[in-house]
């Protein structure tokens, strides 16, 4: 470009057509918080260090450290004996996970499950009152629910799933429904 055409749009094209009000800023691009990690497809049991990803999942999560305790009596075993990524007795605080899925949102998803047997009748049922309540203002929960569709299982998948993706950045109002996490 040279220097006259550098001047005339210096010059020129601000001026040409002065906007009558200033642009809206544009909308923050949200984006989901704790996204799906990739899957390992050749990992072995031996190989994974399931420890550091607990840890990572205390750390990533911010979950509040005087809870470690509680988390660190959860028995997570590393195994193939079923199909699916992972699975958890709550009751008993027994978690198994595939070494392909072992990352910190499986971990993330499976310990909101142990969270959420803790809950009163009162508050599991409160929940998803809660829950479709927020859904109505909050853009990043919206952005989830819309766009991850094992959240819309159940109540408790719901409510798993709202924590693996979001964490820290949950609707405030739905925190207390996670016991040991915040
Ligand atoms: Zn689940």
């Amino acid at each position: 470009m040279c220097l006259s055409k550098i001047v005339k749009w210096l010059v020129g094209t601000p001026l040409d057509n002065p906007p009558v009000e200033s642009p809206t800023e544009p909308l923050p691009i949200l984006s989901i918080p704790h996204p799906e990690e990739e899957i390992i497809p050749l990992a072995t049991i031996e190989a994974t260090d399931i420890n550091q990803v607990f840890n990572d999942w205390l750390e990533d999560w911010q979950v509040n450290p005087m809870a470690f305790p509680f988390w660190l009596t959860v028995n997570i075993e590393v195994s193939n004996k079923y199909l699916f990524p992972a699975g958890t007795m709550a009751e008993t605080k027994q978690m198994w996970i595939r070494p392909e899925w072992a990352n910190p949102g499986v971990i993330a998803h499976e310990m909101a499950h142990i969270s959420y047997s803790l809950l009163s009748q009162e508050d599991k049922s409160k929940f998803p009152v809660a829950f479709l309540e927020a859904l109505e203002t909050d853009d990043l929960l919206q952005l989830v629910y819309s766009t991850k569709p094992y959240m819309r299982f159940d109540d408790i998948e719901t409510h798993a799933d709202c924590y693996r993706y979001l964490g820290q950045q949950m609707p405030k109002s739905l925190k207390r429904f996670y016991p040991y996490l915040f």
